[in-house]
């Protein structure tokens, strides 16, 4: 029977089956070091004479990387291999040896990585990543679920713009008359369920047709989209924040090695969640990237400013050692070991250079950005970033200007200038996660909003129906779910979140 490597603990001293491919090969003499991957894991297995025969050891030396194998083996226990096992083989069979891997051992470019971003999965770090997106996935249904909320799938294919149609992707329907378009949001959906069913909530896929290439924009991503009936914009924040941080908290129980030693995020995120989010309305938020409020004696501008002179000392440091180590190469009869050693250092510190002189690009951008940050628009990238950097916490920003928000969302009673919308920004430079709002449940408001926002009335009649048949407060929010594995495995680029990314130029494989 096949044991999976991520169950290897509960078989010590025994032998067990494992199927996989060989991710990595070493051998020398009498032995072979092999790791394996089998979807669950990695591990390392030794293929020596001696406890093997020669007829498997033969067969260990023939193969290549991710050769298709089936070991049996004693599994014995070693802190210090990877996983803390390592396979003792006494069997080895070959499904298939593969042709030479086109992802071999050295440094490949992204473009080369997309490509063949089919093996690209196969490598540790993609393998991690989806293992915490899957952990993300099973710990969103579960908190709905155990809450009593009802998952709700909202259409794909409609027959309308749920916000404007600047980001649509149309198609043909049927007929050359009608046309459709793939859902930028199931919200609108949603409402009408949560009038059926009290709380629900959809996780299906969505579609933007941005044209601008962004760190954290994809074509087709997708959303989870919890509705609630009865439900303001108060509660809606205390769910957001219970919410995010109940499936933050669970992956990282569940995904703390890949999490920590294959991804190497920080943890302060981790260790920081249980504390309250702050809650700052967007004026003040205004007010704090402009530099003109502190937050516990902290500005945002003079944050900015010294992340910025840090960047510059730490850019001059590694200058300093690449010189160095570049002087060591020079140095006559070095040993091909010595001379590999200070090349990888010296490529290191290049790569390191490079993200590093793009912040020292980027920062002063950033500061006039902030600095010049003008009231009533929506926050851009630099300007989330200058005001969760005084946070080691998500943020929810409320109370926006109307103008920029959508025709669903509730005004305040007091004050038609703003609405009852709230954004959950991200720390660490990952921004927006979530938006949300309570809805406007007065249909005389809502027929106004519509005609404002020279919307079809016609499309939105059966929208209305939700204020003629019952209308009652309510509030939900839309969580982007790459955004999210983003900020919890702290990856720099939105595209490594998801199997296969779809973004402007990237339709393949
Ligand atoms: P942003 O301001 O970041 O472009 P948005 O205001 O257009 O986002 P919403 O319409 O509020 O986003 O959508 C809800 C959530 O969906 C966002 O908070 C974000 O997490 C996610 N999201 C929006 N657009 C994208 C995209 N193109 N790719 C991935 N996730 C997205
Ligand atoms: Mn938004």
């Amino acid at each position: 029977m096949q044991t999976y490597i991520k169950d290897l603990s509960q078989h010590v001293e025994q032998t067990v089956v494992l199927n996989g491919w060989v991710s990595n090969k070493r051998t020398s003499g009498k032995v072979a070091f092999l790791v394996l991957r089998d979807g669950s894991g990695f591990a390392q297995c030794v293929v020596d004479l001696a406890t093997a025969g020669e007829e498997n050891l033969e067969r260990a030396k023939r193969l290549t990387l991710e050769s298709a194998i089936k070991i049996h083996g004693k599994v014995l226990r070693d802190e210090k291999q990877e996983g803390g096992f390592e396979i003792q083989v006494t069997d080895l069979h070959i499904y298939s040896i593969a042709e030479e891997y086109p992802l071999g051992k050295k440094e490949h470019g992204v473009d080369f990585l997309m490509n063949n971003r089919h093996l690209w999965l196969r490598t540790k770090r993609q393998w991690a990543i989806m293992k915490v997106r899957n952990s993300a996935l099973f710990a969103i249904h579960r908190f709905f679920q155990s809450r009593g909320f009802m998952q709700m799938d909202s259409p794909i294919l409609t027959g309308n713009a749920c916000e404007g149609t600047t980001t649509l992707f149309d198609t043909i329907f049927y007929k050359d008359d009608l046309p459709a378009y793939l859902s930028q949001s199931g919200q609108l959906y949603a409402e009408a369920t949560a009038m059926a069913m009290g709380k629900v909530y959809t996780f299906g896929p969505t579609f933007r047709a941005e044209r601008s290439l962004t760190p954290r924009h994809l074509s087709e991503f997708w959303m989870i989209e919890p509705e609630m009936a009865f439900y303001d914009l108060e509660m809606n924040m205390n769910l957001i924040e219970e919410f995010v941080r109940t499936v933050v908290t669970d992956v990282y129980t569940e995904c703390k090695d890949e999490l920590v030693n294959i991804l190497e995020r920080k943890t302060a995120l981790f260790d920081n969640i249980h504390q309250p989010f702050p809650r700052i309305e967007y004026d003040r938020a205004v007010r704090i990237i402009r530099g003109e409020e502190e937050v516990d004696g902290k500005n945002a501008i003079k944050e900015l400013e010294a992340d910025l002179e840090g960047v510059r000392q730490v850019i001059a440091d590694k200058q300093q050692s690449l010189a160095d180590y570049e002087q060591k190469l020079q140095t006559p009869n070095l040993k091909k070991g010595e001379v590999n050693y200070f090349q990888s250092k010296i490529d290191g510190l290049k790569n390191d250079l490079k993200k590093l002189e793009d912040d020292a690009r980027n920062i002063p951008q950033w500061l006039e950005s902030a600095r010049n940050f003008p009231p009533g628009e929506d926050f851009g990238a630099p300007d989330e970033k200058a005001l969760t950097r005084l946070f080691d916490l998500p943020v929810f920003v409320y109370k926006w200007p109307s103008p920029i928000k959508a025709f669903y969302m509730k005004r305040y009673e007091d004050d038609d200038n703003y609405v009852k919308g709230v954004d959950l920004l991200a720390p660490e430079g990952f921004g927006e996660i979530v938006g949300g709002s309570q809805r406007e449940d007065d249909i005389e408001k809502l027929i106004e909003r519509i005609k404002e926002h020279e919307l079809p009335m016609e499309a939105f009649e059966w929208y209305l129906d939700l204020r003629r048949y019952g209308s009652v407060p309510h509030a939900g929010f839309g969580l982007g779910f790459e955004r999210l594995v983003m900020w919890l495995t702290g990856v720099s680029h939105i595209r490594e979140t998801i199997p296969f990314p779809r973004y402007f130029g990237r339709l393949f494989p």
